[in-house]
């Protein structure tokens, strides 16, 4: 009691060779780095081995086979690195699914490259923020310059900016509040929605979209206060694309129905289809109304790097916006983003100049805080990924990989093709196929529907492959989505091959129950 503070709370000097005190043993730091090696190292031996012994994409568990485990688990209680590496190997890398393997064609995940892993070390161990130069300092360098070499494969001019973003969710929310904010400020007097709230007018505004657009659309547009409503669906044409006569339709009978039109979205390359809307056909009309364009190319922007196919997104110049995922198509690991604006000026409806880190005074000085054009705050360097990339492989091998899952997927459409009970919807634009199983026999419709969604649970079920599902004119469809260089055709043809005996199996127990009800009704 009354003694001074004991200084050696204070005092950073390590008793060398002895156990570390425990509140300080875990940190990250020069007196730790052999035990960090050593767990770093463990946790590389457990995933080498896991990577070596991955038969099939999937387990095949199911959640009630799998909450037990979590339900015996006491986080108050911890374990030894060893035993908590074995428990996780347990609960999620045995179970996990693995977008490596070249049998896993569902969704829009590809697989990653080394260089970017290596990148996802440095960037978490060094943890900086990529809100404000001073918690970044050069990875504010690296994020921006990454930025300018895309915003110039995009086409746009110096004018151009952007920032990394989570990914497209977040970069389409940004063009919907860049188009809103924008248009209330040239058509409205100026009006100042990130000042004033909505305007009474808000009510009116109108976004136009192909139905085959991302759903995020209609989130954000629900987020910026617009409404789901406010989205007007625009129906496709034969090859999966928005129908530019169709959009011109809808827009004059919004403006005879007194409402705004503000924006119209592009999406080069749809979800299901990877069909690319005609953004320079979009331009003109968009120009004619004053309307905001977005090109969303969370999917197609692996275009951007390919020498064979990058003419198909040409014209996404001309856009005001656009949604970049490098997690979709650079080879990335989750997250990896970016949003992108042909006149930088718009990215100032998000600034925000707070005085304990971005005051306008540091603007003044010439400070680069990329918190002034996000709406996070604290950000991941996610950008480093995307710069160790490009600086171990360069873009061309990038653009060769993008180019052979394009390939892959027209021979894919090929084989579908000659398959029997197989009925292929689309010829691939980009790297995805739709098709669905049709048995030979006279089966209703529904019975049809249900049978292909029983194959791609099957197979699931079975992990020896995972394929999406989805709907179109209100049919039920399969889908490959291809992104996988090591996806070879013996691949397809394996999983094609237990797609129609999942089918036949599901056919054969349910349309002797069918014809069975009918002859007895
Ligand atoms: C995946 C996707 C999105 C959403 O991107 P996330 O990175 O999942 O948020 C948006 N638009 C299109 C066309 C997509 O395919």
């Amino acid at each position: 009691m009354g003694t001074a503070i004991s200084m050696d709370r204070f005092d950073y000097q390590p008793d060398q060779g002895s156990v570390r005190a425990q509140e300080k043993a875990f940190l990250f730091n020069q007196f730790n780095l052999s035990q960090y090696q050593h767990s770093m190292t463990q946790a590389l031996a457990l995933l080498e081995k896991r990577i070596e012994t991955v038969e099939k994409p999937f387990s095949g568990v199911l959640p009630q086979e799998l909450v037990g485990q979590f339900q015996a688990i006491n986080l108050d209680e911890s374990l030894s690195p060893e035993d908590a590496l074995k428990e996780l190997e347990s609960i999620y890398l045995e179970h996990a699914i693995y977008f490596h393997h070249p049998r896993y064609v569902a969704h829009l995940n590809c697989p990653i490259v080394y260089p970017a892993l290596v990148a996802e070390l440095i960037l978490s161990t060094v943890n900086s923020s990529l809100d404000t130069w001073d918690q970044s300092a050069g990875g504010t360098f690296i994020e921006q310059k990454l930025i300018d070499w895309t915003a110039e494969k995009i086409g746009f001019s110096a004018q151009a900016d952007g920032v990394f973003t989570s990914g497209g969710t977040q970069s389409n929310l940004m063009a919907m509040l860049l188009a809103r904010d924008s248009y209330c400020e040239k058509h409205l007097n100026g009006y100042s929605i990130k000042h004033q709230g909505l305007p009474p007018e808000a009510r009116k505004f109108r976004i136009f979209t192909s139905e085959l657009s991302h759903f995020s659309i209609q989130k954000s547009a629900a987020m910026l206060g617009l409404g789901y409503d406010a989205v007007i669906p625009v129906p496709c044409d034969e090859t999966f694309k928005l129908d530019v006569g169709q959009l011109q339709v809808l827009i004059e009978q919004t403006l005879l129905e007194g409402n705004l039109p503000i924006a119209v979205v592009a999406t080069t390359g749809t979800t299901d289809f990877g069909s690319i809307d005609p953004v320079a056909e979009l331009a003109p009309i968009c120009q004619a109304h004053g309307m905001w364009l977005h090109a969303d190319a969370a999917y197609g922007c692996g275009l951007l790097t390919s020498n064979k196919y990058r003419h198909l997104l040409s014209g996404i110049e001309q856009a005001d916006s656009v949604t970049v995922d490098y997690h979709k198509s650079f080879f990335q690991p989750v997250s990896c983003g970016a949003f992108f604006v042909k006149d930088k000026i718009n990215l100032s409806y998000v600034t925000h100049h707070a005085e304990y880190l971005n005051p306008l005074s540091a603007t003044e000085e010439g400070t680069p805080n990329l918190v002034n054009k996000s709406i996070q705050t604290t950000r991941r360097f996610d950008a480093l990924k995307l710069w160790l990339t490009l600086r171990y492989m360069g873009v061309e091998t990038l653009g060769v990989m993008f180019d052979s899952v394009i390939n892959l997927a027209q021979k894919t459409y090929a084989y579908l093709q000659t398959t029997d009970r197989i009925e292929a919807l689309n010829r691939p634009s980009i790297s995805t196929v739709i098709f669905r199983y049709v048995p030979d026999s006279e089966v209703p419709a529904d019975l049809v529907d249900q049978a292909n969604e029983y194959i791609r649970k099957a197979i699931f079920r079975s992990g020896e492959a995972t394929i999406a599902s989805t709907k179109f004119e209100n049919t039920r469809y399969l889908k490959f989505t291809l992104l996988n260089p090591e996806t070879s055709s013996e691949d397809i043809q394996f999983i094609v091959d237990r797609i129609v005996h999942y089918g036949d199996e599901f056919i054969a127990k349910h349309f002797n129950e069918f014809s069975m009800i009918s002859e007895a009704s």
